[in-house]
């Protein structure tokens, strides 16, 4: 029998359109956040803007139809409902009450390290004792499972106060959920827009994430619609910005920055780690080569900013192969797990110093 989960179920109805807009029923924003499975059960809402929509019926059979050409067992309840005027917002649950503190590690440009910062930062402050979190949200190139050695790991749900929630993995102590479980990261690359934003509010409004002290999200490189909808979906603590000394990098930091302290966006960064700052090798672990950028020109990032280096990282080879491996470098001891060890530290007394200086951060509001 095909296990039923969320994300199942978008998938398939993100191949149902709504006729003559070549749109599906996903991007036109149709789906109701409420899609409940139990078992081979699964039902959800589907809203129309009148309540005598010509297509009603002809788009619910396809709804249908979508799901049980992936899931044929699956037993099927649709409800339907009329999309209202936007009322004031109801006062809902808040989303993650058990967790703490939520840090977006975020990079102007790809492949700057950040992802690797995200994992041994996760596993560095789950050694220290703190309980931790980590969701791989980067949908352009999912590399957390990797990292962790949870590559094919299978996803399984429980009830939670008569809630299906997916469980997260875990490995060294933290708990992992990765948009790679949920796509074969190699078709990432067409999960943008609503579908990859489902995704995403699923592995973070329905996953068991329980109490947590650090919730770390892996973000997408750059600027996305994941990025906009993760800051209308939580209010978050403040984001980390990874960046190298190349110039490139530095001017993609500069960017990501900005997006962050945008009136509207209004996240506070929490600081800047500066990877790959120098190279040093194997036998050598005292000496410094700069290969990238200058000495000092992620500081001077900083203070045009006036945010903190929270960290720098040296470029070892052995970081990449850690990684590869499946076990985070941060294990073993090495200059490395220094450098992310100092890292966590840092991180934790910039979450201390924002708590007790301001206010939580407002989650977005738009449309
Ligand atoms: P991003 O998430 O920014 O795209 P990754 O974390 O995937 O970047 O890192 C890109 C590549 O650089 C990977 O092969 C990774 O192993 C390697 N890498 C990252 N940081 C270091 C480092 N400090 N030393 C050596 N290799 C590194």
């Amino acid at each position: 029998m095909t296990t039923l989960y969320p994300a199942l179920i978008t998938e398939a109805l993100a191949t149902v359109r709504y006729p003559g807009t070549g749109k599906s029923i996903i991007e036109m924003d149709m789906l109701e956040d409420d899609i409940r499975i139990n078992g081979d059960s699964v039902s959800f809402t589907i809203i129309f803007d009148k309540p005598t929509d010509p297509f009603k019926a002809s788009l619910l059979k396809s709804a249908e139809a979508a799901i049980k050409l992936r899931a044929p067992e699956a037993r099927v309840t649709i409800n339907t409902a009329t999309r209202k005027a936007a009322p004031a917002a109801p006062a809902k649950a808040p989303v993650l009450p058990g967790v703490r503190n939520i840090v977006a590690i975020s990079s102007g440009k790809g492949g700057v390290g950040k992802s690797t910062v995200a994992a041994n930062l996760a596993v560095a402050l789950a050694a220290e004792g703190y309980s931790v979190g980590l969701l791989d949200a980067d949908i352009f190139g999912p590399s957390v499972p990797k990292m962790f050695g949870l590559e094919g790991e299978q996803l399984y749900m429980h009830e939670v106060n008569g809630q299906n929630l997916i469980i997260p993995a875990e490995a060294y102590g933290v708990k992992v959920l990765s948009i790679g479980f949920l796509i074969d990261p190699s078709s990432a690359a067409v999960w943008r827009g609503a579908m990859a934003s489902n995704a995403l509010k699923q592995l973070i409004e329905q996953a068991d994430w329980g109490e947590l002290d650090y919730f770390l999200i892996d973000m997408p490189p750059g600027t996305s619609d994941i990025h906009l909808t993760l800051v209308q979906t939580l209010g978050l603590t403040g984001t980390v910005v990874v960046t190298t000394p190349q110039q490139v990098a530095l001017a993609d930091a500069r960017k990501g920055i900005a997006m962050f302290r945008d009136a509207k966006i209004n996240v506070p960064v929490l600081g800047l780690v500066d990877n790959m700052a120098w190279f040093t090798p194997e036998k050598h672990p005292d000496e410094r080569y700069f290969l990238f950028g200058r000495e000092g020109a992620v500081d001077e990032l900083a203070a045009e900013f006036d945010v903190p280096v929270l960290a720098r990282i040296p470029l070892v080879a052995a970081v990449g192969e850690h990684s590869d491996s499946g076990r985070p470098i941060v294990l073993e001891p090495t200059v490395s797990a220094q450098a992310f060890i100092h890292l966590a530290h840092e991180l934790t007394d910039a979450v201390a110093k924002r708590n007790e200086t301001l206010p939580p951060t407002e989650k977005v509001h738009t449309k």
